[in-house]
């Protein structure tokens, strides 16, 4: 197995295309991966079983093996099912894994995500089928209507994170607002002559504010982007 190269920068969705009611566990997932396919180890990170039981397969620190060419800072999750009783693309999700995949996802963000430009931590989640080139169904459901592109930031929703939470404090526009409406006050209670009339020192702390503004865009941008 190799370690990723690359920083993790997206989860990926899958399916085990077994019939509803089938309870595949890992064991026998790394059975047809490692007995089957000849791999070193079942190919995915994760399996959501059907009670929403959450296995661990192939460490997070090694590429999985799960979508040709994408295996390189990707983690696979995997629910089982997929299929329908007579073996068609079916989205099989139970209330159990859908509530499963959420905290996982959850975890999976907070672990590898990052500041999206409103300071929630965020990844991208993608479904198999969601690669160009892929033919296939998998994972039988539309995982960007579901998690959206960045899905993670649900989650902190659901888990009750807020922005407060966890954006870095120097980030906060009503800190940098504050911080300026003091220095002017105090400014102004001490008399300090800022060699300024009324209407320039408006000016200059809208320009303050203005500075502060496309900083904290740019700068929360890049922490995205830098994923
Ligand atoms: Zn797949």
């Amino acid at each position: 197995m190799r370690r990723h190269t690359k920083p993790i920068e997206a989860i990926v969705l899958h399916c085990t295309a077994t019939r509803p009611g089938r309870d595949v566990d890992i064991a026998e997932i790394r059975r047809w991966h490692v007995d089957g396919n000849g791999w070193d180890d079942v190919g995915y990170h994760y399996l959501v079983r059907l009670d929403g039981t959450i296995e661990t397969g192939r460490p997070e620190g090694f590429q999985g093996a799960h979508v040709s060419g994408q295996n390189d800072g990707t983690i696979a999750v995997a629910y089982a099912g997929g299929v329908s009783a007579s073996g068609a693309p079916s989205d099989t999700r139970t209330p159990a894994q859908k509530a499963a995949i959420l905290d996982l996802l959850d975890e999976l963000a907070f672990e590898y995500g990052a500041f999206d430009v409103d300071g929630r931590l965020a990844i991208r989640v993608l479904g198999h089928r969601d690669f160009p080139g892929v033919a296939k169904a998998c994972p039988s459901f539309d995982v960007a209507a579901d998690y959206g592109a960045r899905h993670a930031v649900a989650a902190a929703i659901l888990t009750g994170e807020t922005d407060m939470d966890t954006k870095p404090f120097w980030a906060s526009k009503t800190l940098w607002v504050n911080a300026v409406a003091i220095a002017a006050a105090v400014a102004g209670a001490f008399s300090v002559d800022l060699g300024l009339d009324p209407e320039g020192q408006v000016a200059a702390v809208a320009a303050i504010m203005g500075v502060v503004n496309i900083v904290l865009r740019l700068t929360t941008d890049k922490a995205v982007a830098a994923k």
